[in-house]
Formats: C-alpha cells, structure tokens, sequence
C-alpha cells in the first residue's frame, strides 16, 4: 500500500537522515535496535509476583501450560490487558482530576489566572449532570459543576454522572453485562485489585473488567477533561492554522510546547502577545516568536505533528525552548538538546526529566510561569550553534472541530446538521464513519499507515474523524487542508461535504478529545433514522499506529459503546486465541463492539470497511456504490 520508510512525512524522513549522519539517535534508532521480547509481546509473560515472571514463550514447542501460582495462560494474557486498560484510564482521568480541581479553584476564586471562556457550555454541562441553572452566578455554577464532577472520582456507589449521556439501549447493554462504573478511581483500584495474584482467574470476567475500567475513562475521565477544558478555555470552532516542521523559521524565536495539559499552552499563547514581549523578541534580533505544539492544536496553535516528530523538531537546530507536562514526552529530549543550544523545561510535579530545568507549574501564578518560560526562550535565541537540519514544508490546516460547533454553528466555514449527514448515510453518499485515531509508531512507517488509510477512505466515500498523533500525521500531510483533501474525495463524500461546509477529515483534538466521538454518535442516534444505539452505526474506529497504554482503553470503550475497534501492529494478546476470541466475538454479541489487532494496513482497510458495509445492510440502508 506505501512504500517502507522510517516515517511517512518526507521532512521527517529528512531530519532523521540528518540527525544519523551525526550520530544523533532517534526513536527510530532504538526501534530497530530492540526488538521486542517475544512473550511480553503476545501478552504471554506474567510477573505481577516475585515467584515470577512466568514466560510462556509464544510460538515454542515447549511451552509451559501454566504459571507457578496455577494461573493459565489465557488468564494471563486476559490479565496483562486489564492492567493496560486501568493504566490507560488512570492516564487520561488524572489529567481530567487536574482540570475538575483546576475548574474549583477558578470557581471559587482561588486563582484569578484563569476564568469561565464558554458559560454556555458551562450551563450545559450543568443540565447534563441535573443542576439548575436558572438565574445563577456562574461561578456559583461553575462551583456545583466542579464538586459534583469531582465526586465522580471517588465514588462508591450510584454510576458515573456522564453515563447518562449514552443512548439507552446502550446503556441497557451495559446494564445487562455489569460494566456501569461507580466511580472512576474505584475501577482502576478495583482492575489493580482483580489482577493481583490470586484473585480473578476468568478471562471472560477480567475482559468485562476491562470494558468496565475504560466506560470510566471514555465516559468519566476523557470526557470530563474535554468539557472542563472548553468551559475553562473555549469550545473548538473550526480555526486555520498551519502545520509542519516550516511552521519554525531561522528569523523567529521557537518554543515547542509538547504534553496534553492545555491550561500551560493557553497561558503561553496569552504571553506571546504581550507588547513587552514582542519588544524583547525583537531587541533580540527575531522577526517574531512562534509557539508550535506537538499533539495538541489548540486554538490553531500551528502542529509540528505527533509523537515520533518531538526528537525531530530538536535536531532542526532552531528550537530555543521545549517546555513539556505530562504524557509521551520521549526521556531522551534532554540528551538530543545537548547538542544544540535548546533548553528542555519540565512543568509537572509528576513527570520529570534527568537533564532537564524544572520550572513548577502552578495555577495560582500560570501567567508569572509562562512568562519565565517565554523570556528564557528568548534569552537563549542569540545562543543557536548553526547545527541541525533545515526543513521548510508546512501546509494549510482547518482544525478544531467539536460536536458543538457543529450543532450551533451556521457561517462561512461551517453550516452543519446531523439530520442532513444521517439522510447522506442512509442514501449512501456517506458510505460510513471512521475514527482514525491513536498514537504514531517507530516501529512501522509511523505516520505513513494513518495518512494511507485516510485517504482510502475518504476515497470511498468514508467521512472521517481524526484526533491525537493520528490528526496531527493528517494535518501534516495536508489532509487537513480542506481545498486537497476535497480533491481526494468519492463524488458522495465530496458532494455530502460541499452541502455542509465541512471538510471530509474532521480534526477533532487531542487524546481525551476521543470523547468527542462518542458525543457526536449519541447525536447521530439521538438524530433518529440510522440506529436506536451506538452499535450498529456504520462506524469503524481504527488505531493503526496505536502503542500507548491510554490507546487500550479507548480500545475497549469504543468497543464497550457498540463500535467495532482495529488497531494496527502485533496483538498484545495474540498468545492466547481465547481471549482473542471473546474480544471479537462474544464482545461483538453482547455490545456490537470488538477489538482487532491487525498488522496488515490492507487488511485494517478491508476489516473496516466490511463491518461498515454489515451494517448498512443490517440496517436496511440503500446499498452503497460508489460514484452516487
Ligand atoms: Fe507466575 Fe502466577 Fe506469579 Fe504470574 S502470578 S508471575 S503466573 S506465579
């Protein structure tokens, strides 16, 4: 399907080139250095006790039947994977307990730093969770809004507040199989609890545990940390920006923001615009000061792409400054910066650097934090040594779109309606929807495999929604440019997009913002005339490049809310076919979900694209062909 290189992105392929000839190691080194251990690979290895680890080689013929406390090897495998999905939940809730705690002392007046951007999503988050919202101070609100939230993480007993926002034959489904959380940090403790040894044994029942744990992440923690990021700092609307490694230039100061916490990067874009600044930048010598992002787009803060792109940025030789908090932040960034003039800043109490400068982040004094950070980048512009690697490339993006402001938003660039894209599904210009989302990966043509698959799909006439490392591989390779991708388009698709103003690749955030998602298919149920729930839309979600633990438990919540789930690479629990098995299909009986581990980019088409096409004829759509 493509050709086999290091990246999929050129001026990727470039800088690595680069940086090899200098010795410089990347990820992409150490991907073909180290091969993976073939048992911890297949979800074969066990070493949750010090009797331990029990390695049931994958593949020999002399493979062990069992660990030395008893345990199998499919409560093995079915074990590993649980830990990976409560790791992945505690990931994105921590960061969502961050921004609920965050909401409280705005709420109450404890930090002035921040304030309530949108009242109106503060309001509707309100009535979601059944507080009045008639004649109230919005700060007061905004107060109940915050406990009433945080109360979510410690829960023990009711459900989830958000659970409610699924649609009800989902939940039923949910009901029926025992995976309604109680509260967000009592099912990782509980996962954490139910793998230790001696405890639960039954692959089916630590799978459902799994499920389980992640509705936690999907419709507690992930959600959460999208509402309160949009109540605190503004709903996505659609905004042009720009990325790829060109978005730096030799005349201008650049600071790489890289992590998932937006409350840093909302404070440092506030900065740069202050007069003072501008002055200091330019009694330095730059034209400007550019603030690029890894992961995020913000409010079109421009992208210099995803996870395998960080190390690259430094090895341009041109970065001042890269200020990072928490989440895929690659250890080695300090080490890379060494040999450069490049200053590597931690802001998190939680993720630390060996070799890198500590400034704290603290909300009570955000604005004082980013300034010194700013200034430092500044400060340090007149020290560049003249090393790294010049690349130019970057291209037009149309990003920040959200289920909001494509309900609320008739202008110029957006005149959207769900009614109007249910009627282009069931008439078969919209063939059906893919989530193209998760990490970038060294260990394939990272990049490569998502950019491929976006675009054969919206060939075929498959609308598609992009976050995280998957959006920012699209934006780079101008998928996300409206005016190219229209071009790339089947005629039904193309024709579906011009009527409503959208582009056929819809950037929809970052990580947590996966959440996103499953809003906007409860809107398209709630629409009427497709499903009565999730499942059985004609909706694939599709990692191809996935490798973080967080990708897991998106993985099965997905899965949990009714959507068939293909993630690209070796299976984690390719060692046991049982557990394979009630993934795909007991989950696919019990929820309309599954989870696929598929290494074979054509394969991850063909899978998605036959469950679209089942679920069209399930639902008695009018038959697909393309050129409608
Ligand atoms: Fe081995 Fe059992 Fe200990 Fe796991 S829990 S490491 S299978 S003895």
């Amino acid at each position: 399907m493509h050709d086999c290189r290091m990246s999929g992105n050129k001026a990727a392929e470039q800088i690595i080139q680069w940086g090899r000839s200098y010795w410089m190691e990347t990820c992409f080194d150490r991907a073909q250095a180290l091969k993976p251990c073939p048992s911890g690979a297949t979800g074969a290895c066990c070493r949750i006790c010090h009797m331990g680890p029990c390695r049931f080689v994958h593949g020999s013929e002399d493979r062990v039947e069992k660990g030395i406390c008893g345990s199998k090897l499919t409560t093995v495998v079915a074990r590993n994977f649980l830990r990976m999905a409560a790791a992945g939940t505690a990931a994105h809730s921590d960061h969502a307990r961050e921004l609920a705690l965050l909401l409280l002392k705005v709420a109450r007046g404890e930090t002035k730093e921040f304030d309530i951007k949108d009242a109106k999503k503060l309001s509707r988050v309100a009535g979601i969770l059944g507080i009045e919202t008639d004649g109230r101070d919005k700060y007061e609100l905004a107060e109940e809004v915050a406990k009433r939230i945080i109360d979510d993480f410690g829960r023990q007993w009711g459900i989830l507040n958000y659970i409610k926002r699924a649609p009800l034959k989902t939940r039923e489904r949910w009901e029926k199989w025992n995976i309604i959380p109680v509260g967000i940090d009592r099912e990782v403790a509980e996962a954490l609890h139910r793998t230790n040894i001696g405890v639960d044994h039954d692959p089916e029942s630590l799978l459902l545990s799994a499920l389980r744990v992640s509705i936690a992440d999907g419709w507690g923690g992930s959600m959460i940390a999208s509402d309160i990021s949009d109540i605190l700092f503004g709903t996505p609307s659609p905004h042009k920006s720009e990325a790829g490694f060109g978005i730096f230039s030799d005349e201008m100061v650049n600071l790489l923001v890289i992590g998932h916490n937006p409350a840093l990067s909302e404070k440092l874009l506030e900065v740069l615009s202050e007069p003072d600044i501008i002055e200091y930048v330019h009694s330095k010598g730059a034209q400007g000061i550019v603030l690029g992002d890894i992961f995020g787009m913000r409010h079109g803060i421009p992208s210099a792409g995803g996870f395998t792109n960080q190390e690259l940025c430094l090895i341009m030789g041109i970065i001042e400054a890269v200020v990072v908090d928490a989440q895929c932040v690659m250890p080695t960034l300090p080490d890379l910066a060494y040999n450069f003039h490049t200053k590597v800043i931690t802001t998190s109490s939680k993720a630390h650097l060996p070799g890198a400068l500590h400034i704290p982040y603290d909300a009570h004094k955000a604005m004082e934090t980013a300034r010194e950070i700013v200034t430092l980048a500044i400060d340090n512009y007149p020290n560049r040594t003249g090393m790294g690697e010049k690349v130019k490339e970057k291209t037009a993006v149309l990003s920040g779109f959200s289920p909001e402001c494509l309900e609320n938003i008739n202008g110029d660039m957006v005149r959207f309606s769900f009614a109007q894209l249910n009627r282009a599904v069931r008439e078969g210009r919209i063939r059906g929807m893919v989530g193209l989302v998760g990490c970038d990966n060294p260990r394939v043509e990272a990049t490569g495999v998502h950019t491929c698959l976006a675009k054969e799909l919206v060939k075929d006439d498959v609308l598609v929604f992009t976050t995280e490392c998957g959006a920012a591989a699209c934006s780079l390779s101008a998928l996300l440019n409206p005016d190219e991708i229209l071009k790339e388009a089947g005629p039904g698709l193309r024709r579906t997009c011009e009527d409503l103003s959208i582009p056929p690749i819809l950037h929809l955030g970052s990580c947590n913002d996966n959440a996103r998602i499953l809003n906007m298919l409860s809107s398209i149920v709630a629409e009427g005339d497709l499903s009565e729930e999730i499942g059985g839309l004609p909706v694939v979600i599709i990692a191809p490049e996935w490798m973080a633990e967080k990708e897991i438990a998106a993985g099965c919540y997905f899965a949990a809310s009714g959507i068939p789930v293909i993630m690209g690479g070796p299976s984690p629990v390719e060692a046991s076919q049982d557990v394979e098995k009630i993934m795909t299909e007991e989950w696919y009986e019990k929820f309309k979900g599954a989870i696929h581990f598929e290494p074979d980019y054509e394969k991850i088409y063909d899978l998605a694209i036959e469950y679209i096409d089942r679920a069209r004829e399930a639902l008695d759509l009018e038959v697909y062909e393309f050129g409608r």
